[in-house]
């Protein structure tokens, strides 16, 4: 008899090391434990919890000063069942084998929920993006693709920008494959629209992030984001667009942060200035150079403690914790929606569900990004370019339809609030049925 005990020992034999890898698959396995046949599905389990190919490799690159700088690269390549590997890249200093190795994975699940025929994969590097010269970015691109180029291609392991990965980085990497492998457009997607990126990529996330917090709410609650109060943490490519849309739709975004603190104004902020000074690189706090009444904490978990109607953390892993998440709850929250992959810890998200709050986690809520890359894709393919019309349409579509299965399948197992075992259980079977169909 196999059992979901059997599988964790097994799997800490080799990861134990690997804590965040280990804990994401662990807590994937707890929360699937009681809607599948473990002993029937074992040999399912174990390979879909392993990454395929796992890539390493030191990039040595010169900086403006003329020394030499190392960094470590990485390429996670989780699942190739569904379609090439796919998966963004990530440059910043706390990247690790063990975060790409935890990301891959639920890469791989979240493409599954899309119902798109993609992999999953994650890659990146140590590297600090913040602060350098166009040129060290781009000596560093080329030297990062130095090692990577061989184990891409259009048609079986396609990046796409993550944290610190611009579409202007994006331009620099595919740049370097073409002069090292030759031309290819399909190999990257998030490329800048003058070599073949799509309308909207950069806004996909962001926006598809509220289309299905749209669908969540008008099913749960019937209603929307008007007159809404909504704290968005981070000022990045996910938060800023959430934060566009948001206003479109009606909205109004109080709170917004970066790593160095949280603005608030309990009107609403102007999030177009906010994205002007965030472009400039500048920190949060220069809001306040337009703006001198808002308030500002240098202390960025401070935008957990505001009253609002909806938040959608869109910064980065584990950044609300079971703390933030008591304070939102008692200030009458009534939906969280992951943009950032794995921001609410396993206590928080199990809390807020148990407090009636609707909660979509990442892998559903962020996947607009990935389907909009699946898009590009294929324009590529065809040689396309689609309008902004077309792709915000097929985005809005698709996010519908991730909604409608994941809520599907929450009603079936009888637990309509748990949107976050559906999600798992929607990536999981279409991996499986993969598996054992072929
Ligand atoms: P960006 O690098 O564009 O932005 C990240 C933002 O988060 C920045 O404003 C950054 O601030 C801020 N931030 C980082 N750490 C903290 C912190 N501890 N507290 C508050 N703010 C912080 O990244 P993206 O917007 O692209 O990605 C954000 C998240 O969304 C990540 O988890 C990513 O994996 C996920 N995601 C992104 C997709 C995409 O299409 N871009 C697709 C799917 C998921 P600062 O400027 O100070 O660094």
């Amino acid at each position: 008899m196999h059992n979901i005990d059997k599988i964790k020992k097994e799997f800490l034999k080799k990861y134990r090391s690997q804590k965040l890898y280990s804990k994401t698959v662990f807590n994937f396995l707890d929360l699937v434990n009681q809607y599948i046949d473990v002993d029937n599905d074992y040999h399912v389990i174990e390979q879909l919890i392993e990454a395929e190919n796992v890539v390493e490799f030191d990039v040595f690159w010169e900086n403006d000063k003329g020394k030499i700088v190392k960094n470590k690269g990485y390429r996670v390549q989780h699942s190739k069942l569904l379609g090439p590997y796919k998966g963004g890249l990530r440059f910043h200093p706390t990247v690790n084998l063990d975060i790409l190795r935890s990301l891959a994975f639920e890469q791989s699940l979240k493409n599954a929920i899309t119902g798109l025929p993609l992999g999953g994969a994650k890659g990146g590097s140590d590297f600090d993006p913040k602060h350098k010269s166009d040129d060290e970015l781009r000596r560093f691109c080329y030297k990062y693709m130095e090692s990577l180029a061989p184990y891409l291609g259009h048609d079986y392991d396609v990046p796409a920008g993550d944290i610190g990965v611009s579409n202007k980085l994006i331009g620099y990497m595919y740049d370097a494959y073409r002069k090292l492998k030759g031309d290819e457009p399909g190999v990257f997607t998030g490329k800048p629209i003058s070599e073949g990126g799509s309308i909207l990529r950069p806004e996909a996330t962001g926006y598809g992030l509220v289309y299905i917090a749209e669908s969540a709410l008008k099913h749960y609650k019937n209603t929307d984001f008007k007159r809404k109060k909504v704290l968005i943490s981070g000022s990045g490519n996910v938060a800023i667009h959430a934060a566009y849309k948001v206003c479109e739709l009606g909205g109004m975004v109080v709170a917004m942060s970066d790593s160095s603190g949280v603005i608030y104004n309990n009107q609403g902020l102007d999030v177009s200035y906010v994205d002007e000074i965030k472009t400039k690189d500048k920190r949060i706090h220069a809001y306040l150079d337009k703006y001198p009444q808002t308030f500002f904490s240098a202390d960025s978990k401070h935008i957990w403690n505001f009253k609002a109607d909806i938040a959608l953390p869109s910064a980065t892993q584990n950044e609300v914790q079971l703390v933030d998440a008591k304070k939102l709850v008692d200030h009458g929250i009534i939906g969280i929606f992951e943009g950032a992959n794995m921001p609410l810890t396993k206590e928080a998200s199990a809390y807020v569900i148990d407090q009636g709050v609707i909660f979509i986690p990442g892998k559903a809520a962020n996947a607009g990004g990935v389907s909009v890359s699946y898009f590009e894709m294929v324009q590529n393919k065809l040689k396309q370019q689609w309008t902004k019309e077309d792709v915000d349409k097929k985005l809005k579509d698709v996010m519908t339809n991730i909604f409608n299965n994941i809520y599907k399948e929450a009603e079936r197992i009888n637990q309509k609030m748990r949107l976050d075992i559906a999600s798992d259980l929607v990536g999981y079977k279409r991996l499986r049925d993969k598996i054992l169909k072929g």
